[in-house]
């Protein structure tokens, strides 16, 4: 049974374990320094809104394509994995034209017209009508949200249900990795999923990986029945206005930010004030019109996304002998790509196992 060992626990992590080990064809181990249940600012998964709201081109949308079927298939099938439908609004702002989007954070979220209207259910473009002032247009389609702390550990509990071990631990280099699989045997391959880390990790140290930091707020107001994003907003180019509501108890998300190259790890209260002021101005249902002083905290949040130049690197490698398929570099759609990724791994395992070992 050819052995794996999985280096990080994050979504991306834990998707290709799970797909791994519903196989049955492979000893599995994650390994990994922070697992579900942890709160860490080198540790993203848990920090997330997270939705689906598609943000590829077409041309690059493979990974989401490919992802929706299954998030959608848990928002219907499976309760307990922390996934519920939810409709989303996208608005797009007369002040952000179009021509702007492009390349901006969200890149193909606001384009009209866009590719996702025949993937996503019951896609429809809003009738003015219906549109907020300072709008120029916006669409609706039903969507999931991922209530990521009941998810994630969910996951851990599919994984573990089928064999996979897990292992605490915090590596120096990517090929340490080879030498932990529960078997005792050396990994046939590696799954590098290390996020934001891997511009630290020995073997890997890609220098074109940064954070984008997400700071929300996370509050027991409701926000329904939209999750609602605007495609800009005049507190500077790295500020963003959404709300999201997470299912079983989760609470709702105020967002937030992306702000790239920035390390802090503390929530700012002055962004918080104004995150808050943007979600009741978008969602004065939040509050019933009573403003931010009516909003209940839960809590402050700050997250890294894993924000890679090229975007995400999915492609293997022979490092210091041992096969590492990379799965790195998710910026902020580690969830909605997760199973399109998690299908690519795969397909790269599957190619490193055809080979044989003489070549190897
Ligand atoms: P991580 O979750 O960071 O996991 C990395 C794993 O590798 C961890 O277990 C870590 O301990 C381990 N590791 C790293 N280095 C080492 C080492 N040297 N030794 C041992 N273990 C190591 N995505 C969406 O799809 N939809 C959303 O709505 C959404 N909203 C977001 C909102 C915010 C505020 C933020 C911050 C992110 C959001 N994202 C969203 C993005 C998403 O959260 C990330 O893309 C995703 O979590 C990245 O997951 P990952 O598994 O690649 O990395």
């Amino acid at each position: 049974m050819p052995t794996i060992v999985v280096l990080g626990a994050g979504v991306s992590g834990l998707t290709c374990a799970l797909q791994l080990a519903k196989r049955k064809e492979h000893a599995v181990t994650v390994v990994a320094k922070h697992m579900p249940g942890d709160y860490d600012i080198e540790y993203t998964s848990p920090w997330a809104g997270a939705n689906v709201l598609p943000m590829a081109l077409e041309e690059t949308s493979r990974w989401e394509r490919r992802s929706w079927p299954e998030l959608r298939r848990l928002a219907i099938e499976v309760p307990e994995s922390g996934i519920h439908l939810q409709k989303a609004r996208v608005l797009r702002r007369i002040k952000d034209e179009e021509a702007a989007f492009k390349g901006s954070l969200s890149d193909g979220l606001f384009v009209v017209d866009p590719w996702y209207k025949t993937m996503m259910d019951d896609f429809r473009e809003l009738d003015t009508s219906e549109l907020p002032a300072g709008i120029r247009s916006g669409c609706e389609f039903g969507s999931v949200c991922i209530n990521t702390a009941v998810y994630l550990p969910w996951l851990v509990g599919q994984c573990a249900a089928r064999g996979v071990v897990f292992k605490r631990a915090a590596l120096k280099h990517v090929s340490e990795a080879a030498a932990l699989s529960h078997t005792g045997r050396r990994a046939d391959v590696v799954v590098n999923a290390s996020g934001l880390q891997a511009c630290r990790l020995g073997g890997v140290m890609d220098a074109t990986v940064q954070p984008a930091r997400g700071q929300t707020v996370l509050v027991r107001n409701e926000a329904s029945p939209h999750m609602m994003v605007l495609s800009g907003c005049d507190d500077g180019d790295d500020e963003m206005a959404y709300t999201m509501a997470r299912g079983v108890g989760g609470g709702t998300i105020l967002g937030g930010t992306y702000q790239k190259g920035n390390w802090d790890p503390n929530p700012d209260p002055s962004i918080a004030v104004r995150i808050m002021k943007r979600a009741v101005d978008l969602h004065p249902a939040l509050t019933g019109g009573r403003g931010i002083e009516a909003l209940d905290i839960i809590r402050h949040g700050v997250g890294l996304r894993p924000l890679r130049a090229a975007g995400v690197r999915l492609e293997s490698e022979r490092i210091d002998g041992t096969c590492v398929v990379h799965n790195y570099g998710h910026a902020g759609w580690g969830y909605q790509g997760s199973y399109g990724c998690a299908e690519g791994v795969l397909e790269l395992i599957d190619e490193e196992l055809a080979k044989p070992k003489s070549k190897l």
